[in-house]
């Protein structure tokens, strides 16, 4: 049988043929498809992908093994299978759930929320099954130096007060943090006893860095660095100015970004590998130095995807005026940006090369980063920064699951969620072909871009 046209109808189908036979009883056999798995591995033709309960139960070629009776067959010959992607730098917010489940994003690793909707109420609810949308993981809100960058961050001026926020976020459960995010303003001074905590209570920590250069922070043992953060820094011979400008965040982003134009390749490489020994990961959201790069261009903001975000001007998404008003960038400004772009980009690619881990996240849903589709955008960047499209590809399933710690997801092999997602056409060669979803599963669940679309609108 072809793929069914409703989630329901396949739940009737499975049914009906599980009261004739008991073996494959609520299995779901997808075969003839193209695996890609997520372990950088070639592609792998005329895969057989057996699902129970969620779960994978067996990976394997056609005919290798035998498709269990009444197991529903789904024929996938000329689709091409590949792991649910993961958007590894994600501000998710609720009306974004959905929109990132129709792009094939199955779970995100969210670093501290843009609205006062709480992280953890948006998982409780997704664990719960109250909402639909992604797996979600989360720090809870950020930890910050003085002042805070955001009012709903947790702002410590000493060390005791920077334990005391590790603690808080230890909780067991759902009222927990997955891991720690820290932002912008926090010192070396406060970083060492943040870490401390955070070494003896196990918790991992995402850094976006501003008074701390990317080596130290690494070297203090944080997890990861986002947007690259720090990297200037480090690279520099007098970061002290860099440091000053972040006691304005905006001022600390411009000038961290144009820095990038003082840098020769030199440095870059030598910088790159020096971070790639400390084994920090590095979540580089090229698609928001790009955009940020771009961000008077107006084109942007009538792209096809934005048609995703809800039409009113209260959202993130769409506040493009507000943000030129508030940074004054002018042409200089962008044009710098633009200029920083080849060696962010030379600086990813030394870094893989370095042997360090590279995976995609995106910073949706800030400015003109739509949930979902900036994933894809941040896949076509990464290959035009150096990846083949099955190194974007497991930058964007399985070194997110590394990241998040999450052994369940990020790769299709035995024992795993079932989260894929089954395109028309093959990435390995087009990484833009990821985009060109036929259908997604989450949980074991099928789900199709235009049911959803249509619900959402209703
Ligand atoms: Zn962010």
């Amino acid at each position: 049988m072809t793929a069914p046209r409703f989630p329901l109808l396949l739940g009737l189908v499975a049914l009906v043929v599980a009261a004739c036979t008991s073996s494959g009883k609520g299995m779901i056999a997808l075969q003839g498809a193209t695996l890609i798995d997520g372990s950088g591995g070639p592609p792998v033709t005329d895969a057989l992908l057996l699902i129970k309960d969620g779960r994978l139960t067996a990976v394997a070629r056609v005919n290798e093994i035998k498709v269990p009776r009444g197991a529903v067959v789904i024929d996938l010959a000329g689709k091409t299978i590949i792991p649910g992607l993961i958007d590894a730098h994600a501000h998710v917010e609720r009306w974004a759930l959905p929109r990132y489940v129709a792009w094939g994003v199955t779970s995100v690793r969210d670093l501290g929320a843009l609205s006062n909707d709480s992280a953890f109420a948006l998982k409780a609810d997704l664990g719960a099954g109250a909402v639909f949308g992604p797996r979600m993981y989360t720090s809870g809100a950020m930890i910050d130096g003085v002042p805070a960058t955001y009012p709903n961050a947790t702002a410590v001026a000493t060390g005791p007060e920077a334990r005391r926020a590790v603690d808080q976020r230890a909780a067991p459960g759902a009222a927990g943090a997955d891991y720690l995010k820290i932002y912008t303003k926090i010192t070396p001074a406060l970083l060492r006893p943040l870490m401390d905590e955070a070494t003896t209570l196990r918790l991992r920590v995402a850094a976006h860095l501003g008074k701390t250069d990317a080596l130290t922070a690494a070297r203090a043992g944080v997890t990861s660095l986002e947007h690259m953060s720090g990297v200037v820094e480090a690279a520099v011979r007098n970061p002290a100015p860099y440091f000053r400008a972040h006691d304005l965040f905006l001022a600390g982003w411009t000038r961290e970004e144009t820095g990038w134009t003082a840098l020769d390749s030199a440095t870059i490489s030598r910088t790159a590998r020096a971070l790639a020994q400390t084994h920090v990961a590095i979540v580089p959201t090229l698609v928001v130095h790009e955009t940020l790069a771009h961000l008077a261009d107006t084109s942007l903001r009538s792209r096809a995807e934005m048609a995703d975000v809800p039409a009113d001007t209260g959202n993130v998404v769409r506040q493009v005026t507000s943000l030129l008003r508030r940074t004054n960038w002018r042409a200089a400004d962008f044009a710098a940006f633009q200029r920083a772009r080849p060696r962010q980009d030379l600086f990813v690619r030394e870094f893989k090369r370095a042997g360090g881990l590279v995976a995609a996240g995106t910073d949706a849903a800030n400015q003109l980063l739509v949930p979902g589709a900036s994933l894809h955008e941040e896949l076509l960047l990464l290959t035009e920064a150096g990846l083949s499209p099955l190194e974007a590809i497991t930058a964007a399933t399985r070194h997110g699951a590394q990241l998040l710690d999450a052994d369940s997801v990020g790769s299709l092999v035995p024992g795993k969620v079932a989260d894929l997602v089954v395109l028309n056409a093959s990435p390995a060669q087009n990484i833009n072909n990821t985009r060109d979803i036929a259908w997604v599963m989450i949980r074991g669940r099928i789900v199709r871009p235009d049911s959803l679309r249509t619900a959402w609108k209703n």
